[in-house]
């Protein structure tokens, strides 16, 4: 999980507004392919350095700035790979 629930409340206390959106990633099911990359509008999303068990570059959050739109999710081929959590 990139973005928790200490990070929002980190966020707040320094002063910025919390994330509206939550992302579970589980890189070992992503194929780093890059749609949900080139598709988050606020571009909050990046590949990894990093290799997973697959080699793969995984999809790694930026640390801030998911509007919990969903797109990333919606583009994403593989299942599981994305869970995004929506704050009101
Ligand atoms: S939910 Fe929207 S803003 Fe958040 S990472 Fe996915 S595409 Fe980007
Ligand atoms: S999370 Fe899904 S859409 Fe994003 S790079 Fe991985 S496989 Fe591709």
């Amino acid at each position: 999980m990139a973005d928790t629930f200490d990070d929002r409340l980190k966020s707040v206390t320094q002063g910025g507004k919390p994330d509206r959106g939550q992302l579970e990633l589980d890189s070992e099911e992503c194929k780093g392919c890059g749609l949900c990359v080139e598709a988050c509008p606020p571009k909050t999303l990046r590949l990894a350095s990093r290799l997973n068990r697959y080699g793969y570059h995984p999809v790694t959050y930026r640390g801030s700035g998911c509007t919990g739109c969903g797109i990333c999710f919606m583009v994403c081929p593989e299942p599981g790979a994305i869970t995004v959590l929506c704050y009101a």
